[in-house]
């Protein structure tokens, strides 16, 4: 999509805080951090959120999991972390292409509001 923001930064046509990639999966930290640890994973492939996930992403989808999971860990947040995906304006969502949130390292509260 060109006018995606996600696709472009998964292109590098836009720079970012990138903490892991390979030729599926991308994940790089928020421009805006809402916790001392606040990373986002997605697929370079186009996505528009997580309704779009078909029967053929559901390994990626466990992919992106597996990534962030680990990220976690090596950024010593592993025991405690949490994980966000937003689908939809209505849900809060404001980039179109798919995107997990990890954030940790400071007490979460609930409900998220
Ligand atoms: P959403 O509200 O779930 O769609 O989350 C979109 C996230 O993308 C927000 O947390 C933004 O802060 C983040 N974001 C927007 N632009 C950029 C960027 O250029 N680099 C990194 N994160 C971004």
């Amino acid at each position: 999509m060109n006018d995606c923001l996600f696709c472009k930064i998964a292109t590098g046509a836009i720079t970012a805080d990138v903490l892991y990639e390979d030729d599926e999966v991308l994940a790089f930290r928020d421009i805006a951090p809402q916790a001392p640890h606040h990373f986002l994973v997605i697929p370079r492939r186009h996505l528009s959120g997580p309704a779009a996930i078909g029967s053929d992403e559901e390994q990626l989808f466990g992919k992106m999991m597996r990534i962030g999971a680990e990220l976690a860990e090596k950024l010593g947040i592993g025991t405690g972390f949490r994980v966000v995906l937003n689908n939809g304006a209505e849900a809060g969502q404001t980039v179109f292409h798919i995107h997990m949130h990890i954030l940790g390292g400071r007490p979460m509260h609930w409900p998220p509001g």
